[in-house]
Formats: structure tokens, C-alpha cells, sequence
């Protein structure tokens, strides 16, 4: 049996996804939590030539992250590193499930739409992808959803999962590949299975933008990194630089700041978009200093880290190097969208575009969350348009088999 052996810390939302696959996979594995143990970051650090996790081994031989892991299993390469006679890879079933709902996304809007179609007694199926819990997943704390204040975000995301559960929500870990929406029942395609399904709702929600400068991702996992909570424990007594000036790069700059000398935060404006609150915290933060109107144009290191970047000031022009530890990246998000460009309508900024229904042009098909709300983005407004979603799927599917709806909403 092969030795797989994935390197992790706490509050490591990549880590949970490796470990899933490998477990999805049926491959056992040893874990090895390096998290308040500066002697094997360090050996991780010299053996990949990486700071940062989730870091995988089979039979000795490194094979990369999360990402990695993903592209071997999905091209079945993996199989002969595990010198296995079984086939691992994931092998797409010849039946065509039908459904009556299919939820595509596990974040917030995901578990809120299928809590309300479980309890509309339609069996609703929400293909979580590999990453359970959305941007949730990238943060500590919920301190602004009404009901829940300082609850750590993993739990509450595990908390959604299981109320939907139990109200009959099937939850899989499994990655949609390709959907028709032209056909009716709608058809959605994973790597495991085929599905149709009388109502598809999409909370496919968004991923983190990158800066796409000279360097950013030469020295990806290298000093630049796009998450505080999984990273920041490679970065101890050294000085990091935030790139951003919203909720996300405050907070994580604070974090950082458990383990960093120096936090500087570089912001291209000279007024942050953070709500009050972080800022005041950032502010009164003795280990965060801003660099106001400033991008980063280059991440700079020796080939193994970063050691500065770039910086410019745009309203005099003036550039410098400075000298730096790490990068992280934190300038909001891209909508997830990749699966419905030329399938549904799409806003300039590549948003689905819904009704105040959250209908999309597409009859049936409905869309919460971050794929849609470029304005809002908070949890409890993901989880309110869910609910939203779900009951608008209640009506269609009660209206197509001619069945009475409980509740009294126009469709106009
Ligand atoms: P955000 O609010 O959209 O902020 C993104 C920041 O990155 C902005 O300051 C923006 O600058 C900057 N930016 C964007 N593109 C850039 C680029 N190419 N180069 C340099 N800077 C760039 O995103 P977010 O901070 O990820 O937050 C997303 C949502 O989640 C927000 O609604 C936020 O309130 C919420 N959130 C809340 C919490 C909390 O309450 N604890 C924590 C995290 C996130 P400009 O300001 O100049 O546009």
C-alpha cells in the first residue's frame, strides 16, 4: 500500500479540500498537522521549497498541493504513483440520476436553498464541489451574521450542512463539469455522474482575485499566498505585506499580526472600503502600518522566496523596492461563472444576472450568493437569497406537475 503522507495546519481550507479528494479516492493517508511546530515547517519549508500547505507525499515522492492532487486524479496519473492495479480515478456512471432539484455549490446560499427545498419535501441534491463552505471557508470568525457572534466560521458551515441534511438534503463531493440548460429536464454533468433535474439553482458563489504582476505566481506558495489562516505560521517574526483595502485584507492583516514583526497594508486609494469596525481594529493594531496609494507592480525574490516588491505610488509616480517577507493577496473576487458563459445571462462583470425572484432568463434555473450579488456579499445576504431561491424552485416544480403551492407569490 502506498504511503501518502499530506501536511497541514489548522484552519486550513485547501488542506480540507486534498484531504477529501484523497479520501473520495479511498486512498489512506497520514496527516501530518505542522501547526505550532516551527521545526517541521521548516523541514517542509527546505524539502518543497514551500511555505505553505497542504503539502502531499506519495511513497516519498512530492507531488505538490491541493492543485496537484486534483490534476492527478482527474487524469488518472495518479494510479501508478500509488503503483495501484485499481483504478482511482473517478469514473463517470452510465445511469442518468434524475432529480427534482439539483443545488450546484456548498457555500452559505447553497446550504440555505437546501434547507428550504429538503423541507419542501423535494430530496434536493447540492454537489458541494471539493470546497466545502465557500468564502466562508476563508475566514475565522462569523461576527456579523444575526444570531452568530465570534462562532468560528468552520463551524457554522458545518452546522448549515448538517440542518440541511437533516431536513433531506443530499449532499456529494462532487465537481460539476458541464450543464444544459437548453433541454428540460435540465442536464448537469460532474466527473462521477450525469444528472437531470426539474430546478437547477446556482451558488457557485466566487474565488479570490489575483494581481496578475510579474512574479505573483512564479512565487506562489513561495511568500505569496492568498490565505492568512493557512499560511501565516510560515511567516513567524517576519514582515508581510497585505495587499487590499476591504473587510478581507483588514481582517486577515490582523490576523497576520499573531505571527508577523510588521503588517504593511498596500492600498492603491487613501480611503480603505473596510466597514468602521476593522478599520478602527487595524487602526489601533500596533503591527499594522498603511501604504497609502501604492500598487504592487512585481513580487521580487531569489528564486526560492520573496524577499521584496515593487511598489508605486500613483499620484506621484514614484517607485521603490521594498524589501519583504510575504505577499498576501486580498482584492475581492471573481464570480465563478465558468460553467454558464454563452449558458445563461451574464452581466458586464461576468454576475449572473437574476430577477428579484432570483430567476435567471432561463426558467427554472435560479442563482444565489456571490454568483450573483456583487453589491452585498455577505453571508446572511447569500443565505437570504438562497432561502429566496429554494422556495421559487418549491413553485416551479409544484407548478410543472400541476401540484397547489402553499404560498402566495406572484409571478409577475
Ligand atoms: P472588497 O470589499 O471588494 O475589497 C477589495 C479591495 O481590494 C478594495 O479595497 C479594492 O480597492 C482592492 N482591489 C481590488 N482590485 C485591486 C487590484 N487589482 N489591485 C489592488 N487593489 C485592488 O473585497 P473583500 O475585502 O474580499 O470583501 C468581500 C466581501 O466580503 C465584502 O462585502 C466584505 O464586507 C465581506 N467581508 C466581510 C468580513 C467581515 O465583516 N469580517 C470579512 C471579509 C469579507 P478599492 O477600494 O480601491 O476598490
Amino acid at each position: 500500500m502506498a504511503n501518502v503522507k499530506i501536511y497541514t495546519t489548522d484552519f486550513c481550507s485547501y488542506c480540507d479540500i486534498a484531504k477529501r479528494l484523497l479520501e473520495k479516492i479511498e486512498v489512506a493517508y497520514e496527516e501530518i498537522n505542522i501547526h505550532g511546530d516551527p521545526a517541521m515547517r521548516d523541514q517542509i519549508e527546505e524539502l518543497t521549497g514551500r511555505r505553505d500547505v497542504p503539502q502531499i507525499f506519495i511513497n516519498d515522492q512530492y507531488i505538490g498541493d491541493d492543485d496537484s492532487l486534483a490534476a492527478l486524479v482527474n487524469s488518472g496519473e495518479i494510479q501508478s504513483l500509488l503503483g495501484s492495479d485499481q483504478p482511482t480515478q473517478v469514473e463517470t456512471k452510465s445511469n442518468i440520476e434524475e432529480r427534482n432539484v439539483i443545488i450546484i455549490g456548498g457555500g452559505t446560499a447553497g446550504f440555505a436553498a437546501g434547507i428550504y427545498t429538503s423541507r419542501a419535501m423535494l430530496e434536493p441534491l447540492l454537489l458541494i464541489g471539493n470546497a466545502l463552505g465557500g468564502q466562508l471557508s476563508l475566514t475565522l470568525d462569523l461576527e456579523n451574521y444575526p444570531g452568530y457572534f465570534g462562532t468560528e466560521a468552520n463551524e457554522f458551515i458545518n452546522g448549515l450542512k448538517q440542518q440541511a441534511e437533516k431536513f433531506g438534503t443530499e449532499t456529494r463531493f462532487e465537481t460539476v463539469t458541464e450543464v444544459d440548460f437548453k433541454q428540460h429536464p435540465f442536464w448537469v454533468k460532474t466527473y462521477d455522474q450525469e444528472y437531470t433535474a426539474k430546478s437547477v439553482i446556482i451558488c457557485t458563489g466566487s474565488s479570490p482575485r489575483t494581481l496578475d504582476i510579474p512574479g505573483e505566481s512564479e512565487y506562489g506558495g513561495k511568500g505569496v499566498s492568498y490565505c492568512a489562516t493557512c499560511d501565516g505560521f510560515f511567516f513567524r517574526d517576519q514582515r508581510l505585506i497585505v495587499v487590499g483595502g476591504g473587510d478581507a485584507a483588514l481582517e486577515e492583516g490582523i490576523f497576520l499580526t499573531k505571527y508577523a514583526s510588521e503588517v504593511f497594508v498596500v492600498h492603491r486609494r487613501d480611503q480603505l472600503r473596510a466597514s468602521q469596525i476593522m478599520q478602527e481594529r487595524a487602526f489601533k493594531n500596533d503591527k499594522i502600518k498603511f501604504i497609502w496609494d501604492t500598487v504592487m507592480e512585481e513580487v521580487v525574490g531569489d528564486e526560492q522566496k520573496v524577499t521584496g516588491t515593487k511598489l508605486k505610488n500613483v499620484k506621484t509616480g514614484e517607485t521603490q523596492f521594498f524589501p519583504i517577507d510575504g505577499v498576501f493577496v486580498f482584492i475581492g473576487h471573481n464570480p465563478n461563472n465558468q460553467l454558464f458563459q454563452d449558458v445563461i445571462e451574464l452581466d458586464d462583470q461576468g454576475y449572473v444576472i437574476v430577477d428579484r425572484k432570483q430567476q435567471t432568463n432561463i426558467k427554472g434555473v435560479f442563482a444565489a450568493g456571490d454568483i450573483h450579488d456583487h453589491v452585498f456579499r455577505q453571508a446572511i445576504t447569500a443565505g437570504g437569497a438562497g432561502a429566496a431561491a429554494g422556495i421559487m424552485a418549491e413553485k416551479f416544480v409544484a407548478e410543472l406537475e400541476n401540484r397547489s403551492y402553499p404560498a402566495e407569490i406572484s409571478t409577475n
